[in-house]
């Protein structure tokens, strides 16, 4: 579903992404650790083109990300056709970024338009904020905002899902109610990037776990082994210090 190969990013002088190859089955679960600043957000942001990579191609479902082909040269698509291709790519932030004069279902239904109410209030529903859809964003938890925020960006449909530490600004006690909603999503078949620091989310769902270090990607695999069994002292260093 989504092929990185040779992905490199700098900003100014500072390579944020170093020739990075990643793919990921349609169907599967990644999840992505590593120390701040590694490059995690970048990737993300890199695989739906709201950072465009300087070296290297990004492929969701077969289709290049951000360019189209001509010859042999590469043109960046218009920002219609980039906004096309970002529908198919469901993204959720650590800070929620709901509308805050919005009700959850109007959230929901923001980029989709009232005819898909019936859907809006089923993926309410769904994550379980079925009483929830005249609420307004002040009205609500942390975790319940995410839920809206997860419902949202399962609104058109997507192809996958890009998770960016969806419980990091969470209190502690709702950080499982946003998993629980992660998880089911898993089980459904839902494609998932997820960077998130919760290493028993990662090691319960995650059908490949990378980490990423300063812009590498230095081990990648099931989570019995990147986790369990890490084989770079790098890996070891910093599940020392989430673990
Ligand atoms: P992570 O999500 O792993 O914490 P990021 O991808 O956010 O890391 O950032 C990686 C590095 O790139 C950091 O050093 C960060 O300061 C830098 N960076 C991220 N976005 C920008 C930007 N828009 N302009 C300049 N530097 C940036
Ligand atoms: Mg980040």
């Amino acid at each position: 579903m989504i092929e990185l190969t040779g992905v490199t990013k700098s900003f100014g002088t500072l390579e944020v992404l170093h020739d990075v190859d990643l793919t990921v089955p349609a169907g599967s679960v990644t999840v992505i650790i590593g120390p701040s600043g590694s490059g995690k957000s970048t990737l993300l942001r890199c695989i739906n083109h709201l950072e465009k990579v300087d070296r290297g191609r990004v492929r969701v479902d077969g289709e290049l990300i951000g360019y189209r082909r001509v010859g042999n040269k590469l043109h960046e698509l218009s920002e219609r056709h980039i906004l096309k291709q970002r529908a198919n790519i469901g993204f959720v932030f650590q800070t929620f970024n709901l509308f805050p004069h919005m009700t959850a279902l109007q959230n929901v239904l923001e980029a989709v338009g009232k005819q898909a109410e019936p859907r809006g209030r089923e993926l309410l529903a769904r994550v379980g904020l079925a009483d929830k859809v005249d609420a307004y964003p002040r009205q609500l938890s942390g975790g319940q905002q995410q839920r809206v925020a997860i419902a949202r960006a399962l609104a058109l449909d997507p192809k996958l899902v890009l998770f960016d530490e969806p419980t990091s600004a969470l209190d502690p006690e709702l950080v499982g109610e946003v998993l629980d909603v992660m998880r089911d999503l898993a089980q459904a078949g839902t494609t998932m990037v997820v960077v998130t620091h919760e290493i028993g989310f990662a090691r319960e769902v995650a059908d490949t776990v990378v980490f990423l270090d300063e812009g590498r990607l230095v081990e990648q695999g099931p989570p019995s082994e990147v986790l369990d069994n890490p084989q770079h002292e790098r890996t070891r260093a910093f599940l020392s210090k989430v673990l």
